[in-house]
């Protein structure tokens, strides 16, 4: 697989930061209010953008980075509430699934998560990063907070932020996620829907449950921060 120019995407200031700092040669620009930022960092050249919370605000900003950049692979990074019992505040979920948790036509008959591609009709929708590009993310993370604590599984996006156990339980058990935040699984419909390669982290702020909200204040500044980092030396394991 090709990979000279990679795009990162964050939903916030804090979970593209570091990566900034980490840049060289750096210029910006700005397209329809997303400021995008284009440097080097060991071999590769990188352009990094914050998108905003929510799906759409995601959608938009990958399909800006594919259009306005010859980005080859396209990396989702940030923080997530925690959505299976085995994942721990601090540790660090790659995906290998991406599924929309809030796309819902039930009513219709079909799954929750299924979103209307005329394909596997009784079953929720999954966009699949690469497996060799998640198992060499897998390698970054566990070098960097250690093997133990970074989880391969199914992340799960919505518009909420999810702060109550009984509706991170119906996520956990509908989709087996182990995380759930509000931007990846747009990213990745995005981003294969143009044929460019993509891979998730995320690093846990919150248990998505009663907590979630103080968990998030407490821990949001410190996750990012390690999620950035292990997207730093996965770049610079590509080199
Ligand atoms: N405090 C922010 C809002 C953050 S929304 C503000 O005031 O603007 C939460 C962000 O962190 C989203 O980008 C989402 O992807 C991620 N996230 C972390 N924990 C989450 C949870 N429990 N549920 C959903 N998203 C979560």
């Amino acid at each position: 697989m090709k990979c000279e120019h990679i795009g990162v995407i964050g939903a916030m200031d804090k979970e593209i930061a570091h990566l900034l700092e980490k840049l060289s040669s750096k210029r910006t620009g700005e397209h329809y209010g997303y400021t995008f930022t284009t440097g080097r960092l060991g071999t590769k050249t990188v352009t990094a953008v914050r998108c905003g919370i929510g799906k759409v605000n995601a959608a938009r900003c990958t399909q800006l980075l594919i259009d306005r950049f010859p980005v080859d692979l396209i990396i989702s990074t940030g923080i997530a509430g925690g959505a299976g019992p085995e994942v721990e505040i601090a540790d660090a979920v790659v995906a290998t699934g991406l599924v929309q948790h809030d796309f819902d036509v039930t009513a219709g008959g079909y799954p929750k998560g299924y979103m209307c591609t005329g394909i596997s009709k009784d079953k929720p929708t999954v966009y699949t990063p690469d497996p060799a590009l998640v198992r060499a993310l897998e390698k970054a993370a566990g070098d960097i907070i250690g093997p133990d604590k970074v989880k391969p599984g199914i992340v799960a996006t919505g518009d909420v932020f999810v702060a109550d156990a009984s509706l991170k339980a119906e996520i956990h058990s509908l989709f087996h996620a182990l995380a759930v935040e509000m931007e990846s699984a747009a990213i990745a419909q995005t981003a294969q829907g143009a044929g460019v390669p993509f891979t998730v982290l995320r690093v846990i702020s919150d248990k998505a449950d009663g907590q979630a909200t103080d968990s998030f204040a407490r821990f949001e500044n410190e996750t990012a921060l390690h999620s950035a980092r292990i997207i730093v030396s996965f770049i610079e394991s590509l080199s």
